[in-house]
């Protein structure tokens, strides 16, 4: 925090080390997890709580259930067992009528145990009870004096995340010290900097920071831990959305874009010369994007619309518009080949007389490349189609109008902030086929308008899907050969690209392919297409299928995302149940892009898996479930961490909220406090928020997005 360089040294500052019991042999530990002050332990939250919080008189302990109880010491006793092993047996007696509960309790290996409890003195034991013969006995139970402070036992007690070597006991016991009372004798909680104002905590009903933190560590009672928590979860909360917000603030207010607009007879000539009319969702996205860029606070727009919907024929209309007013436009894809194809396409397009247009990818040559990278510079290109990356990160441009970024299902903020630090303040055009989930979209693109294309074009055929086991592939290949023989183009699609010689036994694309070349599939054009072919072979590749000279192309999900080939109608995926639900359907959406009947197959032994069974079930509507709906059950199956790249990953470590799983009334509440706190101070420059505009700060630094 920048803040906290000038500040006075608290307790949260100083070394572990100067906590009663730890020492450097601990410290070194604790660094291990990143834990350097007495501050980074206080946020080490515990993962879990277990439940010792009711007590159970000891004559009372019952069979196998995790209890805590008190007793008095009683006789202890000390053992070699046949194994070896020190055993401790202790004597329990009822502190209530002081004679034996007929109760023991036993340790292994605990030497300490009869150094440092003495008979007569009344402990607290946590643990499970079972049956020895009559007996009943507590093995290894949590133990500690009963008049001490319960920290082991007693309550809710945390569970921490731990590293090899440190003991949990330990580290519950630094914390304890550090809650109730640090280096100074005053409990460090205390000194805990409070970043909301009185007014928030009193609107809002939360904690101050301190006791949160308290009742987070050492709830008590089940109540508390939840107001503690929810106060944690408001502060981080409150930071992301201030952070979204105070971007999207300072964008309208510094940032200026160019004005692009053109004539609506020049569109009406665009559309007409298309060689299909657009959806009416496509229309109205596309309306849409001409209002925002005739203005000049740059458009920041998410274009989400479900695989083959048709977003790109809506981006390179923008682009147009960026053209016909004077300025460049860049169209920036994932992967090389969808680069290749969307430059293809729009070339195309435009083949009649529209805007000049280049491709810029690691596999264009040297020469070649400087020579286009001198006309964007000097504005006689006017659009470059290439790979996010290359476009971010080597493009000079001489205006650059409009960037769009296909396919960034991905949080996108580094390159959004990079290419806006070129120097131009370029509209944004964000797609996506990979529907993110509202309640994610919500929060992560806040800063985002939304379009939505929520038709396909009009005669697309439903596609059927099928599972298949790996033992019913003949009949698939010869479906695949009667589809080819109408004139058809088939996809194979496998988990890895050579075989390996691991047990797993998934389908290679090289094996694949020479087998179907050999068997099932001879006589028919087959190629192989994978990332580790040059990508000059690749584009060969590529450009044979879409000008249908090969019947089937054996992949790997290289053609996961974009690819388009209308004529293609059969999709195989090899080894289905190692995909994930967005992959499948990205795959599935690779055919039934024409007007004839498609289908996909999906090949597995594990029959049973929860992602499969959602491929092939049908909505109400009788059609298979589209991308929103199975985006929605990939998130309940396998977490938010797929939705998430490389700078969202951070987010989805945010310490207590769900990002899946957001409380309506944290994102309401917290939404609400970032709007009136900007209201009054849009830049957070007030000294009174300066502790808000750290956290802000080192959200974003965390996560790379400053
Ligand atoms: P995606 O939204 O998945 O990126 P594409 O832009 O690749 O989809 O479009 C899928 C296919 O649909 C392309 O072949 C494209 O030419 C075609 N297409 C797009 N819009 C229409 C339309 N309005 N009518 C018919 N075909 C269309
Ligand atoms: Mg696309």
């Amino acid at each position: 925090m920048g803040a906290r360089a000038s500040a006075p040294t608290t307790s949260l500052d100083l070394d572990v080390r100067r906590l009663p019991g730890v020492g450097d042999e601990s410290a070194k530990l604790l660094e291990r997890m990143g834990l350097r002050t007495i501050g980074d332990l206080l946020w080490h939250l515990p993962t879990r709580y277990l439940d010792f919080s009711r007590f159970q008189p000891v004559k009372r302990l019952m069979p196998d259930r995790e209890q805590t109880t008190e007793a008095i010491v009683g006789r202890v006793t000390e053992r070699r067992t046949a194994r070896g092993q020190q055993l401790t047996e202790m004597e329990l007696i009822d502190p209530i009528d002081g004679l034996p509960a007929g109760v023991k309790a036993s340790w292994f290996g605990r030497q300490f145990i009869k150094d440092r409890l003495r008979e007569g003195q009344l402990i607290r034991l946590s643990g499970k009870a079972q049956w020895f013969g009559r007996t009943l006995q507590l093995s290894n139970p949590k133990v500690e004096p009963a008049d001490a402070e319960a920290v082991h036992t007693g309550r809710l007690v945390p569970i921490y995340r731990l590293t090899e070597g440190l003991k949990e006991g330990n580290l519950r016991r630094w914390l304890h010290t550090a809650v109730e009372g640090g280096p100074k004798r005053t409990p460090v909680v205390g000194e805990v900097p409070e970043m909301l104002s009185r007014d928030t905590r009193a609107r809002r009903e939360l904690l101050p920071i301190g006791e949160a933190l308290k009742e987070v560590h050492f709830p008590s009672s089940d109540a508390a831990l939840q107001e503690g928590r929810r106060r944690l979860a408001f502060d981080e909360m409150l930071t992301l959305q201030l952070g979204l917000a105070q971007r999207r603030l300072r964008w309208q207010r510094d940032a200026r874009a160019p004005v692009l607009r053109a004539a609506d007879a020049d569109v009406e000539t665009w559309l007409a010369a298309l060689p299909f009319t657009l959806t009416g969702s496509q229309q109205e996205a596309f309306g849409r994007i001409r209002e925002d860029l005739a203005r000049s606070i740059p458009m920041s727009r998410l274009l989400e619309g479900d695989v083959g919907s048709g977003k790109t024929v809506v981006a390179a209309l923008a682009a147009r518009i960026a053209v016909a007013s004077g300025a460049q436009a860049a169209l920036m894809a994932p992967t090389e080949l969808l680069a290749e194809q969307h430059h293809r396409t729009i070339s195309s397009l435009w083949a009649g007389g529209g805007p000049s247009i280049g491709l810029l990818t690691s596999s264009v040559p040297a020469a070649q490349r400087r020579d286009l990278l001198g006309r964007l510079a000097s504005g006689e290109l006017d659009v470059v189609v290439g790979t996010h990356a290359l476009v971010v990160e080597s493009v000079e441009f001489k205006k650059l109008g409009l960037a769009v970024i296909d396919e960034q299902h991905r949080f996108g903020v580094r390159q959004r902030t990079t290419l806006r630090e070129k120097g131009t303040d370029p509209h944004l055009l964000l797609t996506t086929a990979t529907p993110i989930p509202r309640t994610l979209t919500q929060t992560l693109y806040r800063d985002l308008d939304l379009s939505e294309i929520d038709e396909l074009p009009h005669g697309r055929q439903a596609i059927t899907t099928h599972l298949r086991t790996p033992a019913q592939l003949p009949k698939v290949w010869e479906g695949m050969r009667l589809a080819v023989e109408k004139g058809q183009q088939a996809f194979v699609v496998c988990p890895r690209i050579e075989p390996e010689p691991t047990a797993d036994e998934l389908p290679s694309a090289v094996a694949t392919e020479r087998e179907l070349r050999a068997g099932p599939l001879k006589g028919l054009r087959i190629a192989l297409l994978h990332g580790r072919m040059p990508a000059k072979d690749r584009d060969d590749v590529m450009r044979r299928f879409s000008a249908a000279e090969l019947d089937v192309l054996v992949a790997t999900t290289v053609v996961e995302v974009g690819i388009d080939i209308p004529n293609a109608t059969v999709m195989v995926v090899l080894g289905a149940d190692r995909f994930g639900l967005a992959q499948l359907h990205q795959l599935r959406g690779r055919v039934g892009r024409g007007t004839e009947r498609a289908y996909c197959v999906l090949v597995s032994d594990a029959m049973e898996s929860a992602r499969l069974a959602a491929m092939t079930e049908l909505g109400p509507d009788g059609k298979a479930l589209d991308g929103f709906e199975l985006a929605r059950r990939d998130l309940e199956i396998r977490g938010p961490g797929q939705f998430l790249g490389d700078e969202q990953h951070g987010l989805s470590e945010l310490r207590l909220v769900d990002l899946a799983d957001i409380d309506p009334r944290l994102y309401r509440e917290t939404a609400a406090e970032a709007d009136a706190i900007l209201a009054v101070d849009p830049t957070l420059d007030r000294p009174d928020n300066a502790l808000l505009a750290a956290a802000v700060e080192a959200l974003w630094r965390r996560h790379g997005l400053a």
